[in-house]
């Protein structure tokens, strides 16, 4: 692809991939190395290896035990000669009714045409004109536990072409067909430079006003490194026109591929660097449509043959001081163009979809590259597997921790648009993906969360989960106040509730499938015992909780709607708008609850006496009985519900169950 001409105007904001397309449409593959087989790993080959012999090279063995004459099938032979790895049978050709003795990857003799496993033979004691014997067990085909010649490798075949990536086993391959040094294509040297006044080196202990430590530099010769570049450190430039052209001068002379500078590109006074770069060669953008790293600026530089001896052209990259705009901008442009430079045939960054685990809002003008960490789950919300993106936080281009740990970008649109939790974003991969954390077992609740929290192996002996139904919550709009309330009301209870323990909670919006997905999770695959919903039981057209239960329940279960509906008219008359629904799945009992955070607590304290006993019977647990029949409004403390549960369960004459 020849490259495209520089822009008429490189002040123009120009969109990701556009400008990743220039770049790499600029950027030639780097000319060939030889270098030893252990330097080959993480390089492209530049050539084609050929096998110069077979493999193996000769008829071997698989097995340890005995070359025969398949016909000859079992019977006692005499043993005629051993063939043992590296130790031919010495000429010895095996005619019918003889055995050679031969070891795994030693040479079956000429003659015999099957190996029989020593496992499958017997020691014969007595000798035979001096020969030992072996009785042969089993009868076995022709070419049986034999590898022929060249069945691994064919003479001349070509184990590993041009363009193929070296690793390990590639290495042990071209050892294999006798090559000790390889052609590959090198990785890129890179240069880098930290621009500003107020830098100092990492290790000044005592910071004077103005001033901050460099992170950028040792930042990028790391992350340089870590992509097998050879690196160059070009320290610190102050923000001063004729130093930074000095500094930059040397370096491009310097044969270096790749020139990374940091800072200095803004619209500060100050900025030098894409002046700097305009007098040495082409910009080819200097404004790129993304968030962070708009300032990112990109230039190609050809040494003049009269100043220098060296001709090599350099890509300039003036990245943008803010550290994370800096690490992003490397992520987004660099590391493709060492790919690329390197002669990967695909030097993109991967993407996979991800879910993402808490509400973004995005950005209205430019497109963003959000910080995350992906890991794989289970269910990723939808009822498969999938990533789930959790976001590094605040994301300000200057806080470097909204960096750390990340392992992908999010590949947010422009669009100013709220996304919820669990929306599928693009997620551009920015480390090994080995290094990804798996199945995130939680340690704390994430009561924010549209995917079920998965569940803890807690000690719960009664387990909770709560699922708060809301769009405002769900949407990020607006906190949850009834889930951190209810968790708090069940843990107060827990004792009366027989050992309960909330395990998991959820947020997902007022939407039937969605809140359904939930409940049947819980139920059927966490087991939980008790599930409240909070929210979406009153008359507006998004209240849907009540269908949605009652959709996954198969049993109903209205005393316990009518207990804590005549509670909740104690306080409010409009309690009488509630559409609760209550019932059973399985082994787990729902039960919807309001969406105000006081009605939750009212509704599980008028619960409370009965629940610990119902939640036992749901489990089959019969031993305990009902006690005697309290006549309604008599209030029962539960202490002395439960005595009176205990003395029950001893009343042979009460059957009720
Ligand atoms: P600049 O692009 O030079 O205007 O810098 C933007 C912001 O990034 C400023 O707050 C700088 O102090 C900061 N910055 C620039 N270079 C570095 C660096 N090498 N290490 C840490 N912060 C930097
Ligand atoms: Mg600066």
């Amino acid at each position: 692809m020849s490259p495209p001409p520089p822009p008429s105007s490189s002040a123009a904001m120009i969109p990701v991939g556009e400008a990743l397309r220039i770049v790499l449409s600029v950027a030639k593959r780097l000319d060939p190395v030889t270098v030893p087989l252990h330097d080959a790993p993480g390089h492209v080959l530049a050539e084609d290896v050929r096998a110069p012999d077979p493999l193996p090279p000769y008829r071997a063995s698989i097995k340890d035990g005995y070359a025969v004459v398949a016909s000859d099938g079992p019977g006692e032979y005499p043993v005629v000669t051993e063939s043992r790895a590296g130790n031919d049978g010495v000429g010895v050709v095996i005619t019918p009714g003889s055995v050679a003795y031969v070891t795994t990857g030693g040479p079956v003799p000429d003659g015999a045409d099957a190996v029989v496993q020593v496992e499958d033979t017997e020691e014969v004691t007595d000798t035979l004109n001096g020969l030992k014997r072996v009785r042969i067990l089993t009868r076995i085909t022709e070419g049986h536990d034999i590898r022929n010649v060249g069945c691994d490798i064919e003479k001349d075949a070509i184990v590993l072409k041009s363009g193929e990536h070296v690793g390990c086993p590639e290495v042990g391959l071209l050892a294999t067909v006798g090559v000790t040094t390889v052609k590959v294509y090198p990785r890129p040297t890179v240069a880098v430079l930290s621009t500003g006044d107020e830098l100092v080196q990492p290790a000044t202990q005592t910071l004077c006003r103005g001033q901050i430590r460099d992170s950028n530099r040792a930042m990028l010769l790391a992350a340089a490194r870590q992509q097998q570049c050879k690196i160059i450190d070009l320290g610190i430039a102050k923000d001063n026109e004729e130093s930074l052209n000095e500094i930059l001068d040397v370096a491009i002379s310097s044969g270096i591929d790749i020139l990374l500078t940091s800072g200095g590109v803004s619209m500060g006074d100050k900025d030098f660097v894409k002046p700097c770069l305009a007098k040495k060669g082409t910009i080819y953008f200097e404004k790129v449509l993304m968030k962070p790293g708009k300032p990112l600026t990109f230039a190609q530089i050809t040494p003049k043959a009269k100043e220098t001896q060296c001709s090599k052209t350099v890509l300039a990259f003036g990245l943008p001081g803010n550290p994370v705009s800096c690490m992003v901008g490397f992520n987004l442009f660099v590391i493709p163009t060492i790919r690329h430079l390197s002669a990967w045939s695909n030097p993109q960054l991967q993407r996979v979809q991800a879910r993402i685990r808490q509400p973004i809002r995005t950005d209205l003008h430019r497109p963003e590259f959000h910080r995350a960490t992906l890991r794989w789950e289970l269910d990723d919300g939808s009822g498969m597997p999938g990533y789930i993106a959790e976001s590094t936080g605040q994301q300000m281009s200057s806080r470097l921790l909204s960096m750390k740990s990340a392992n992908a970008l999010l590949e947010l649109s422009a669009t100013g648009n709220m996304l919820t939790t669990g929306t599928s974003v693009p997620a551009i991969l920015i480390s090994d993906i080995s290094n990804f954390p798996l199945i995130k077992l939680p340690d704390r609740l994430v009561p924010l969360a549209y995917t079920p929290t998965p569940i803890a192996s807690q000690e719960a002996k009664v387990k909770v989960a709560i699922l708060t139904v809301s769009d405002t919550v769900s949407s990020g709009a607006g906190p949850d106040r009834s889930g951190p309330r209810a968790i708090s009301v069940v843990n107060s209870l827990s004792e009366r509730l027989g050992g309960a323990n909330v395990v998991a909670t959820a947020v997902v919006p007022d939407e039937k499938n969605k809140i359904k997905d939930v409940l049947k999770k819980w139920s059927d695959f966490d087991k939980i015992d008790l599930i409240l919903t909070l929210g979406g039981t009153g008359f507006t057209p998004r209240d849907v909780t009540p269908e949605a239960t009652k959709s996954v329940i198969e049993k109903e279960t209205p005393g316990l709607l009518f207990v804590m509906l005549q509670e909740s008219l104690k306080v409010t008359p409009f309690a009488m708008l509630s559409r609760a629904a209550a019932g059973i799945r399985g082994s787990t009992l729902i039960i919807n609850m309001p969406g105000n955070p006081n009605a939750v607590a009212e509704c599980m304290e008028a619960l409370i006496p009965a629940l610990k006993h119902a939640l036992r019977q749901i489990k089959g647990d019969k031993r305990e009985k009902h006690p005697r029949h309290i006549p309604h409004g008599e209030s029962q403390p539960a202490d002395e519900w439960d005595r009176s549960l205990k003395a029950a369960s001893t009343n042979k004459d009460c059957s009720c169950s």
